[in-house]
């Protein structure tokens, strides 16, 4: 008697191991397929990644599949390739990347069993009428373009292989119209395009223009939007679409990098130096650099777009790698804003502000013109404290002030920012008893209420992540400022992004200097992109847009180029630097991150992983000579949630040598780990240190 068949099918499964696993089969099962498999004693779902001749182990211990899950078509290879490049760029194991990239509902198991799962949640789907489209705001005649604009349309539009193109158009430019006419022709062709931005309360904006001008392109399904604030059962829609091809266009957030269009023919980074396109916990990964690889793969344009390129972007443009296109004017109002620094070292301030500010926000309101005022720090102010002694306000977990909040219905209360702690306003000095406690310096709430004081008059509004905390209500306050229904704007970055707010005349930034001392060697050039793309917001339509800095440090290069509107003084200056003191993208970097009650303990682990490629296992780092591993830190907030945090920098002038480096080192970090009892996390290319 023959024996029945068997096949044999490697697995990539969201387990902290090395993995992919090797399941029997009795007949085949396609690459790119989910299946259920048992994994101990739970049930996963795993994607097939291959079909090897041979299992890698004992033919005998290996279980066979539970079931081939083909409700959809399998991932293509090209998405397979993009992340198998992921795992091992970010030194992770393929499933870990692989899996949590799709929507919850696809890598649940209990989706598909027991007698009501009907089918699994796409079958679900398919049963369910689908929620009709946003009606699209009526569509406006399409700008005629300007020079700047035509060139960048004709020149993106003659690509027809891998280049990335940097568009570098100041704030206003019209760097919209310039993707919407890039997409258009893609669509025409016959392909799809993923258009991401950085944050989701800059889609509702953007996706009604787009339904506006692609409709009659695409149809009115033919437009997908993917983000986080979405429902589980939202982005399996938009999933499954952009799989199927039924979605031509995709806009969305960093995740969107993982979806499985097959028939890309175009992806758009907009605001590409944007530090939302990196991925801060599980897989550390940058969306744009991951956008640049996905295109090279596919042999596609990949065009990233910002007023204030990061400086990695812009080194590749001086050294032609990256092709630039400029759009140096803006594209209604003739004029940039003025910039104006105010010298606040010498001035009398009411409340943080100063007279200047003040007169200018006066005369905005006589104008019927909306202001600005920028501060990136919410809550009521920053620590509360005792007059009489030396006590302050202080998380018990964290190594970190709380900070005074304002909430609705419950008078003041303190906030911790880093692990969520809170606790009432004590009534009197826990140090000394004296009853004289008071804030210290000021945030949104702050500013809003005494803004409310000056202005009786004014309609006030405060956009930050406190006011905007219920599902769409970001959307709702936009609404109001769009609709001329708000006088001054009190806001985070929140609102410094993206927003084409058209009777916006002022901007007034308040606390820029406490940007400027950071430890983070990127922080001036957060700051300069920070502060150009909210003045940016400034006179867009009408022109005679006024921006006001306060500052006690005017004469520094930054604030200094700010006033040109000089970016690429600025990034001239900044790229010196960095290469005459040897940072990045002069070199290259990754980050060892160890966590444990106390800091001795991560500390002990972060040096025996220092000394590990000079010790027993030195046969496995060849090519050492070209890494630099520093010693380990703390971190600056040291403990959150009574955790205590230190790292290592690892450091190379080549990228090859680098990650060869790191994948020896990822290897043998998970025993040293087990022995120390420590959490670690590997990240490749940080952004902040
Ligand atoms: P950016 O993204 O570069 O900051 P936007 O794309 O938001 O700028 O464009 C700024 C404003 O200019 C928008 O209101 C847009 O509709 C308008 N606009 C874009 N191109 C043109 C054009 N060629 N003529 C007139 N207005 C334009
Ligand atoms: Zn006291
Ligand atoms: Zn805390």
């Amino acid at each position: 008697m023959i024996p029945p068949a068997v096949c044999w099918v490697r697995v990539a499964l969201d387990v902290p191991l090395p993995g992919p696993f090797d399941y029997r089969s009795e007949a085949p099962v396609a690459i790119g397929l989910r299946v259920i498999v048992p994994f101990g004693r739970r049930k996963l779902i795993g994607v097939v990644v291959d079909n090897p001749a041979e299992p890698s182990y004992d033919p005998k211990q290996i279980r066979p599949i539970e079931e081939v899950l083909d409700d959809l078509p399998p991932f293509d290879e090209a998405w397979l390739r993009l992340a198998r490049f992921a795992a091992d760029y970010y030194q992770r194991p393929l499933g870990e990347v692989m899996l949590p990239t799709l929507p919850p509902p696809l890598r649940k198991p209990t989706a598909y069993q027991g007698k009501r799962s009907a089918g699994g949640p796409v079958a679900r789907l398919d049963g369910r009428k689908r929620k009709a489209a946003r009606a699209p705001a009526a569509a406006d005649e399409p700008p005629a373009l300007n020079d700047a604009q035509r060139t960048a349309v004709d020149t993106i539009g003659a690509l027809d292989s891998f280049k990335p193109v940097l568009l570098h158009g100041v704030t206003g430019s019209g760097k919209t119209e310039v993707y919407l006419r890039a997409a258009e022709k893609v669509l025409a062709a016959g392909r799809q395009v993923l258009l991401m931005v950085p944050e989701i309360n800059l889609t509702p904006q953007l996706e009604g223009a787009l339904r506006a001008r692609l409709e009659a392109l695409v149809g009115s399904d033919g437009l997908a939007v993917m983000h986080s604030g979405l429902s589980d059962g939202e982005r399996l829609q938009a999933w499954t679409r952009a799989q199927r091809g039924q979605a031509r266009m995709l806009l969305g957030t960093r995740m969107s990098i993982f979806a499985p269009m097959t028939e890309l023919g175009l992806i758009v980074v907009d605001e590409e130096h944007d530090a939302s396109y990196k991925q801060q916990d599980g897989l550390r990964y940058s969306a744009r650099d991951l956008a640049v690889w996905r295109a090279h793969d596919l042999g596609i344009p990949v065009v990233l777009g910002s007023a204030t390129p990061s400086l990695e972007t812009w080194q590749h443009a001086e050294r032609g790698r990256y092709l630039r296109l400029s759009l140096p004017g803006r594209a209604r109002a003739s004029s940039l804003p003025s910039m104006r620094l105010v010298d606040t070292r010498r001035l009398q301030m009411k409340q943080g502000m100063s007279p200047q500010l003040l007169d200018a926000i006066g005369q905005r309101l006589e104008r019927k013109e909306q202001s600005l005022i920028f501060l990136n720090r919410r809550g009521y102010s920053p620590v509360l404290h005792c007059q009489s002694c030396a006590w302050v306000s202080n998380c018990p977990r964290c190594t970190a002030f709380t900070v005074l909040h304002r909430t609705e219905g419950r008078g003041h209360r303190l906030q911790c920012h880093h692990c969520g702690y809170q606790a009432p306003v004590p009534r009197a000095c826990p140090e000394c008893g004296d009853q004289d406690l008071a804030p210290m310096g000021r945030g949104t709430q702050r500013v809003e209420e005494h803004l409310a004081e000056l202005f009786p008059e004014a309609r006030i509004l405060r956009i930050d992540a406190d006011s905007t905390r219920r599902k769409g209500s970001a959307e709702a306050l936009f609404a109001s400022v769009h609709a001329g229904e708000v006088d001054i704007l009190v806001g985070t970055q929140m609102v410094a992004k993206g927003h084409d707010f058209a009777r916006l005349g002022l901007v007034g930034v308040l606390n820029a200097d406490s940007m400027l001392f950071a430890h983070d060697f990127r922080a001036p050039e957060r700051l300069f992109a920070q502060l150009m793309q909210v003045a940016g917001r400034a006179g867009r339509h009408q022109g005679n847009g006024e921006v006001l800095i306060q500052t006690n440090y005017p004469e520094q290069p930054v604030y200094q180029a700010l006033l040109r509107h000089d970016y690429a003084g600025f990034a001239r200056h900044a790229l010196h630097e960095r290469e005459s003191t040897g940072l990045p993208p002069f070199v290259y970097q990754a980050l060892l991150t160890a966590e444990a009650r106390e800091l001795k303990v991560a500390q002990e682990f972060l040096e025996r992983a220092r000394a590990l490629p000079e010790g027993e296992w030195a046969a496995d780092f060849p090519g050492l000579d070209a890494i630099m591993l520093y010693d380990p830190v703390p971190l600056r907030v040291l403990r959150v949630a009574n955790i205590e945090r230190a790292q290592l920098l690892a450091e190379s002038s080549s990228r090859p040598a680098l990650q060869a480096f790191l994948a020896s080192w990822s290897h043998h970090l998970p025993y040293l780990a087990n022995e120390a009892r420590v959490r670690w996390q590997l990240e490749v290319d940080p952004l902040e240190i």
